[in-house]
């Protein structure tokens, strides 16, 4: 008997997993709602449509890591890849594409496609029978939202994200910054330790206060409204409620030694948390912002100790729904308390147009796989994609889980590879390298057994 796999949304993800599991030989259903039902942010009837900037970031799949996902989504026969060097526009090293043409001609490859069938309309309940991926993105509509965050429970469901921004922790000029917990408090060493510190001197504080005050901030889209609560303001909001009120919030700096200078009591400290199981990544705790990027670096920068950093990502608040995927989710994306249902995209706490067509490319080959009863290798994590997934799935801390760029910060360091900035390029280069075999490898030993 052939089973059908259903994919509720037809944006990055859905489309990309209908076309992955389509060329796999299962025959798909996609179910969009528009353009019955819209979004704030979506203008068309269109799958795959771009709701914001036309660019899928950088093109490099040497030196950058969006850019090697790009490559590793080109050798698995991407359709979001091939439709964007279809109706690439010239934008120096990034991929920009005009997005018309491009959502267009995803529209009309899957629905030329023989095993794929596009159904109109919202899915507002969570299926119960069936292999489904929800693919709705950080949008997803408010009944089919309901529905799954009465199955997750709500506080792991979130509606807005809070990004604080994350930082390299081989850029972290260790020579002013120091590791401790305020009041040492923790059972081990290890907790003990769990916090980077970075101090400040009255003079620092006010010229950050002020650098604060007066960078650009972006403003929240129509339709999004700004429901962010007291527990995460932006620190330029919490900067305008007085100047004092940092001091006595996130950078507060009490329970806390500096042990390049016992003697002086800092001013303010700002603290960075490890971000993922590696430890290559901190973020900064308590700093969401809605500062424009380039302010954010200038302003960042400020910190002493966070001079030279290198940033995995920016800071910011958006309307975005997503889950706790590394408590939900298992290793193939599956929802623990009902396996038949995978989620795919930004739902699923990565970010980007780009993140999320990867995902949907991974979803769609596995539950293409599980339909037709093969088992796929397990993915290496060595790759752009695996280093995601498994970044999303498990590597990241669940109590602070917030969505996730693609960045070699969650990439397995190389051994015998200098780290820290001058060894940058050859490490990248390295980085790419290792991908590039891992995900050929992998690609070549499941195209053996898949049908055509
Ligand atoms: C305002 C805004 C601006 C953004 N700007 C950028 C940007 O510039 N660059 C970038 O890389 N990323 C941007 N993003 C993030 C971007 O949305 C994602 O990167 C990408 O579109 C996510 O892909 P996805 O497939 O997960 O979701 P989407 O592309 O949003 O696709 C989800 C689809 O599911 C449909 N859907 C939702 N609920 C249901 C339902 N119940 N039943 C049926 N269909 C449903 C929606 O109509 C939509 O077509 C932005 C997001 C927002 C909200």
């Amino acid at each position: 008997m052939t089973q059908e796999l259903h994919i509720i949304g037809g944006g990055m993800a859905g489309s990309e997993a209908a076309w992955q599991a389509a060329n796999a030989g299962v025959q798909v259903v996609i179910h969009e709602m528009r353009p019955e039902t819209g979004t704030f942010a979506h203008q068309t009837g269109n799958l795959a449509e771009m709701v914001c900037s036309n660019s899928f970031r950088s093109d490099d799949d040497e030196q950058n890591a969006v850019g090697l996902l790009h490559w590793e989504m080109r050798a698995a026969g991407g359709l979001i890849m091939s439709m964007a060097d279809r109706h690439r526009l010239p934008a120096g090293g990034a991929l920009a594409v005009d997005r018309e043409l491009f959502s267009q001609a995803v529209t009309a490859a899957l629905q030329d496609h023989p095993n794929v069938r596009v159904e109109a309309g919202e899915i507002s309940a969570l299926p119960e029978t069936g292999t489904w991926i929800i693919a709705t993105g950080p949008l997803t509509s408010e009944g089919l939202g309901a529905a799954i965050a009465a199955e997750t429970g709500q506080d792991r469901l979130a509606f807005f994200d809070a990004i604080a921004p994350i930082v390299y922790a081989d850029t972290i000029d260790m020579s002013k910054a120091w590791m401790q917990s305020r009041y040492d408090k923790g059972e081990t060493e290890e907790e003990r330790t769990a916090y980077l510190n970075c101090p400040m001197d009255r003079d620092q504080y006010e010229a950050f206060i002020d650098a604060l005050l007066a960078a650009d901030k972006t403003e929240f889209h129509e339709g999004e409204t700004a429901g962010y609560f007291d527990g995460c303001l932006p620190i330029e909001v919490m900067a305008e409620r007085g100047r004092e009120t940092l001091r006595h919030g996130p950078m507060k700096p009490v329970g806390l030694t500096n042990p390049h200078q016992p003697e002086v009591k800092a001013h303010a400290v700002v603290q960075l948390r490890r971000d993922n199981a590696l430890g290559t990544l901190y973020n900064i705790v308590g700093f969401q912002t809605k500062m424009k990027y380039g302010a954010q670096t200038e302003v960042f920068r400020m910190i002493p100790g966070l001079e030279n950093a290198g940033f995995a990502r920016l800071g910011g608040i958006h309307r975005n729904t997503f889950l706790n995927s590394p408590t939900l989710l298992d290793n193939q994306m599956r929802l623990r308390s009902r396996p038949h249902i995978r989620f795919a995209g930004q739902i699923t706490g990565v970010e980007g147009y780009v993140e999320s067509a990867a995902m949907g490319l991974l979803a769609g080959r596995l539950a293409a796989a599980d339909i037709q009863g093969r088992t796929l290798p397990d993915l290496p994590q060595d790759t752009a994609m695996g280093a995601l997934v498994h970044h999303i799935t498990g590597g990241a801390e669940a109590k602070t889980f917030q969505p996730m760029n693609v960045n070699f910060g969650l990439f397995r360091p190389l051994d015998g590879i200098r780290g820290g900035r001058r060894g940058r390029k050859d490490r990248y280069k390295a980085y790419t390298d290792r991908a590039k075999e891992a995900w050929s490898e992998w690609l070549n030993a499941h195209q053996l057994d898949s049908v055509d």
